[in-house]
Formats: structure tokens, sequence, C-alpha cells
């Protein structure tokens, strides 16, 4: 029989009923070390005692009016974007995908608007993941994800990562823009050169081109930047965003300059929640922390730390995993034995982390993470290493 719930997901067999910093307890009363982070969401950790007061407060004044109105808190958390990153304007939101498809529709409105309403192809890339809304989900292109629904939708291509060339070979007379993420994600933490980057731009610039990040999951300071796209100091004309934007609060939103958002005037995009005074107002308290003098600065340090330390599991079990990858506290381990092994003997042991293409796993902990927390966390790593290679030499018997 099937479950009430849908059951699209393949889930772990555990209920959390609270959190607390990096910490999730579950039904049983188990404390679990979180280096999920809800999938590079909960930027902060669980129940921030500073989020907490802006959602009651929030939720205790407003919650919802629709766009038919202004909302000052959208207003402001807008303005305050703007001036910390490349964007004039912005749309918000509820999540990543729908971010994805506001941006993908801004980029064929701008070449429409310019004279070009025969663009609307964009150049995507091997293992993107970008979402699973049609639109989204033929950027991604993973055909195991597309199988079954249909003609993907038209228009996506993927070339190579960190290959120039290629891309500027699929540019034809129908391309609209260039989709990329700055590191991918759900792809294995496979990380973009500034020089890669750099020529995308470049091109973007010689034919018309839109450049669109996708920084769902590398935003928010989770790389040690407020934006990953800080570190190659390249700019692109327009940005999507969610995940760590609300804290665990569901919203996104796409960026883009004003000269790329110059077709997107009254009546052409729409949400009914979209940035709802709640939504903002969490949000807006999340960048109030964010913004705080040396907190994005932290967790550089403390990623380059965390770094360190896998580099040195991998050297000392070569047998389990083979290579650390990532910036920031978004970090990755591909591994020997089977990612899919691993992840589950780190819930036995009580640290979870998500998995990633490429025989990933993923090492996302909260930005408040403190030396002893990932410390915590690391000892439970080389803990499952143990483990493995007790059993490797139980085989060998
Ligand atoms: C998670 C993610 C998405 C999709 O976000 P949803 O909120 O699940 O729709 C898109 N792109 C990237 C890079 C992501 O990590």
């Amino acid at each position: 029989m099937i479950t009430a719930v849908m059951p699209t997901y393949g889930r772990k067999d555990v209920v959390f009923e609270r959190g607390e910093g990096n910490y999730l307890y579950a039904t049983d009363g188990r404390r679990y070390v979180d280096f999920t982070s809800g999938i590079a969401v909960n930027a902060l950790g669980h129940c921030h005692p500073y989020l907490v007061k802006a959602l009651t407060e929030q939720g205790s004044k407003l919650w919802h009016t629709s766009n038919i109105y202004r909302i000052g808190n959208g207003e402001k958390l807008a303005k305050r974007l703007v001036d910390l990153t490349f964007a004039d304007t912005m749309f918000f939101c509820n999540s990543g995908a729908e971010a994805i498809e506001g941006g993908i529709k801004l980029i064929r409105k701008y070449q429409y608007v310019n004279g070009k309403p025969g663009r609307y192809k964009i150049i995507c890339f091997q293992a993107a993941f970008h979402g699973r809304l049609l639109n989204a989900l033929a950027a991604t292109g993973n055909e195991k994800y597309l199988e079954g629904f249909g003609p993907p939708a038209p228009g996506y291509r993927h070339a190579p990562l960190n290959n120039a060339n290629v891309v500027r070979d699929m540019i034809d007379d129908e391309t609209a823009g260039i989709l990329v993420e700055p590191i991918q994600g759900e792809g294995g933490i496979r990380e973009t050169t500034p020089e890669f980057l750099k020529a995308l731009r470049a091109m973007c610039d010689e034919y018309g081109l839109l450049l669109f990040y996708d920084e769902i999951h590398t935003g928010f300071g989770r790389t040690g930047k407020l934006f990953a796209y800080e570190w190659s100091g390249v700019a692109p004309d327009v940005m999507a965003v969610a995940k760590g934007m609300g804290g665990g609060f569901p919203i996104g939103a796409f960026m883009a300059t004003e000269k790329a958002a110059v077709g997107m005037v009254p009546g052409t995009h729409g949400s009914t929640y979209g940035g709802n005074p709640l939504a903002t107002g969490v949000a807006n308290a999340v960048l109030d922390v964010l913004t705080q003098p040396g907190f994005i600065d932290g967790v550089h340090e403390r990623g380059k730390y965390l770094k360190a330390q896998l580099e040195g599991l991998v050297k000392k079990h070569p047998a389990v995993f083979a290579e650390a990858r990532g910036t920031g506290f978004l970090q990755g381990l591909r591994c020997v034995v089977p990612a899919g092994e691993m992840v589950d003997r780190l819930l036995s042991l009580g640290l979870l982390v998500p998995i990633a293409g490429e025989n990933v796993i993923r090492i996302f902990p909260a930005l408040i993470a403190d030396k002893a927390a990932l410390d915590e966390g690391l000892a439970l790593l080389e803990k499952a290493a143990l483990s493995f290679e007790a059993d490797a030499a139980k085989a060998a018997e």
C-alpha cells in the first residue's frame, strides 16, 4: 500500500523532534551531529535564538498580505542584497527551482526586448543540478530524473565543466544565456576555475548572452564569502539564490542587473507567496547575522581548518577516502568505499551527511559551527573510516 506521504524520497529511518545549534535530537532521544544542515539550508544551525525571535515576533504581527500591496520587509531585504552584490533588482519566490525558472524567463525576455526573440536556449553543464520543475529539470539534464516525464523542455544543452572551447562551439543564433553553478553541489562538489568563469563572462559579452549563476547552495556564506562568485571576482548578469537565505524558512530569489532585467515589467512574473512579510522578515534576520563583522570571515577561517582535517583523513585512510574537495563549509569527501554505505555508517555513529554525485559525501556544517563542533563530526568520520578498515581486514582473513 502506498504511504500517505507520496514515496518519492529514499528516506533514512529516523525522525527528529528537536534541533539546537549543530545538533539534532531524534524521537528516541538520540543526539546527532548535523553536517547536513538541511542540505545547506540551516545556515545558522537549528533554532538560532535570534531567528526564533525574528520568526515569533513577525509571526505575531503579520504573515502574508500578497504582492498586490507593498511589503516593507521585502523592500528592505532587496535593498540590502542589492547593496551587497552585483545586482540592482531582485524577485522573491519560495524555492530554488522557482528561482531558476524565473531567471530563465528573465533571460529570454531580455533577448526578446533587445530584438532577438529567437534566442531562448541556455547552455548548461554536465552533472549540474538546478531543481525538479520541468524547465529546471531540463537544465539539470540528469537522464534518470527526466525519464518518464515526457520530452524534456527544449533549449538546454550540456557542456563539460571547465572547458570553455566546448561552450563556445555550442553557441548559436538561438542561444540566450549560460547557466552555471560556481561550485556544483549535487554533482559532487565540483569547482569551476576562475579562468573558466572569466571565459564564460567574455563569451557572454561578445555574443550578447546573459551569464546566470546558480548560487542556490553556494550562497549566503557557505563558501566563506557571502556569494561564491566573489572568489573569482567574475560577476554574473543573473543569479538564483535560495537554501541558506531563510535559514530554514522557505524563500528563494533571482537577482539581476538593471540591464538584464529590462523586460521584467509589471505583469511579466508573479508568485502568490513570494517574499511575504514572514519569509522576508526571517531572511532579514539571517542576513543580520551573516553580515555581522567577522562572521563570514570566520566561516572562511574554520573552513580552512575543516579542509585541512579532511585532507588529513584522506591521507590517513586512503582505502576509505580518495579526495577532499570544496571551500569554506561546502566540503566533500570522495569515497573509495560506496558513499551510500558511508552515509549509513555515519548515521549509525551519530553524524548526518548528505550524499552527492561522483561517490562523494557532502560535509555541510552550519555556518555557526565552531572548532569543537567540527572536531566532533571529524572524529565520527575517522571512526567510520576505522570501521570500514576493520571490515576489510576481517574480510581478508
Ligand atoms: C537545491 C538546489 C536547487 C533546487 O532548489 P529547490 O529549493 O529544491 O527547488 C537548484 N540548484 C542548486 C544548485 C541546488 O543546490
